[in-house]
């Protein structure tokens, strides 16, 4: 019987140090936080007709508006600063493509609630972070792609059986972003009369978490990288009920720049590379790679 006890308390004390390793190794089957081979970077590049282009080269950096914290998309290492996932990674693959290094480019944090006004004042020259291209938005910013199509979804907590769907959201309270196409659709939609709004997602993680509210809603990817975090607390609905085309947001009348970086998604969703960066990024988390949406030239 004693030798039973000691044997279990064994078994306890190295699944205990098996959960530890596999914490400090990072949770298999999260996205992102690999660091990934890179596209050669292009030389003697030309954009005739391209002023951002222009100053891009005069400059001798490429200013990135980017997500910080959406993980498996743009997500920043908060010890080492290293920038990940796969719009990231779009990002560099064009830079690569205009003939920027990865050490030539700057990233700045731009929320959704900014980015039409960063982008049209010329605060960035490209933008990539889960950016849906619509025509309202397109009145005032160009958008090169699509790169990426996502779907508006729901998380909720693991435990929360009674939200299922768009349709179950009355009498809950539901987190989005400010400015976000998800929070317009609650609101356009009336799903809910109780809608919480921060500047970012994570922040309605957080308050998820500690229950000030009940659902999250944005596009499907960006809640599949909250909940490969915590996979025991939080879950994804799975119904989405939108498109949502992300595109490279840029200057509006630059149109030599967009029908440049739409030649770049094409070659890279041509030749693998696009497959390539979905698989080091959004496909650690399990989904396999779509087919990459035709680009739409206008
Ligand atoms: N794709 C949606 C949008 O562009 C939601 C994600 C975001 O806010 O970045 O509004």
């Amino acid at each position: 019987m004693r030798r039973l006890v000691s044997l279990r308390s064994l078994g306890v004390l190295l699944a205990v140090l098996a959960m530890a390793f596999g914490a400090a190794c990072g949770r298999e089957g999260s996205p992102g936080g690999q660091p990934v081979a890179g596209s050669p970077v292009a030389q003697n590049v030309q954009v005739p007709g391209s002023p951002v282009f222009a100053s891009m080269q005069q400059r001798g950096r490429l200013i990135l508006g980017v997500k910080n914290d959406q993980p498996g998309l743009g997500i920043q290492d908060p010890t080492t600063g290293q920038y990940t996932g796969f719009d990231i990674e779009i990002g560099r693959m064009v830079a690569a493509g205009l003939g920027f290094a990865p050490e030539q480019i700057e990233y700045r944090v731009i929320p959704s609630a900014a980015r039409e006004d960063a982008i049209s004042r010329g605060d960035v020259d490209l933008y990539v972070g889960t950016y849906t291209i619509n025509d309202s938005r397109k009145q005032r910013v160009g958008f090169a792609g699509p790169y990426f199509v996502a779907g508006q979804d729901l998380l909720v907590r693991a435990d929360d059986q009674s939200i299922t769907g768009p349709q179950t959201l009355q009498g809950k309270r539901v987190c989005s972003a400010t400015g976000s196409t998800p929070i317009q659709r609650v609101r356009e939609q009336n799903l809910t009369q109780n809608v919480v709004e921060f500047q970012n997602y994570s922040q309605c993680v957080d308050a998820l978490r500690g229950g000030q509210v009940d659902a999250v809603t944005t596009d499907n990817a960006i809640l599949q990288g909250y909940a490969a975090q915590t996979p025991d607390q939080l879950r994804v609905v799975g119904q989405t009920f939108s498109e949502e085309p992300y595109g490279i947001g840029m200057n509006r009348d630059d149109v030599a720049l967009r029908n440049k970086v739409n030649d770049l998604l094409q070659q890279a969703e041509n030749d693998g590379t696009w497959t390539r960066l979905y698989n080091e990024t959004l496909g650690r988390s399990g989904t396999p790679a779509p087919q990459p949406p035709p680009i739409e030239r206008y």
